[in-house]
């Protein structure tokens, strides 16, 4: 897509600090970060929200969270805790249209989310 920034961080013409990179996904730092590590995760094609994945989409989906996991483990909060949250649409607080794994930690968290 054209106009979503995502796409544009995928296909380098957006420069951000890229944390992992194959050929499926890609994760990089969070510009506004809401927690001391938060990572996002994102599958290179360009799929808007959760409601837009297929079944054939499965293994992607389990990629990015296994990939979460992974960064998790570098970042060294796998046994203090880390949340992995995926927000879709605006009542959810999605403002990016292309789906992203958030990767949260290294500090408590409240629950329920606000
Ligand atoms: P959401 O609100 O779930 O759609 O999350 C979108 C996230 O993308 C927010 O946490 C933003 O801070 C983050 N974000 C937006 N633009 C960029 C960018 N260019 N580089 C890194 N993170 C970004």
């Amino acid at each position: 897509m054209n106009d979503c920034i995502f796409c544009k961080i995928v296909s380098g013409k957006i420069k951000t600090e890229i944390v992992y990179s194959d050929d499926r996904v890609v994760a990089f730092e969070d510009s506004n970060p809401q927690a001391p590590v938060h990572t996002l995760i994102i599958p290179k094609k360009h799929v808007p929200t959760m409601n837009d994945l297929e079944e054939t989409d499965g293994d992607l989906l389990g990629h990015l969270m296994l990939i979460g996991k992974q960064i998790a483990k570098e970042k060294k909060i796998e046994d203090k805790g880390y949340r992995l949250v995926l927000n879709t649409n605006r009542e959810a607080g999605q403002s990016v249209f292309h789906i992203h794994l958030h990767l949260l930690g290294g500090r408590p968290m409240g629950w329920p989310p606000g």
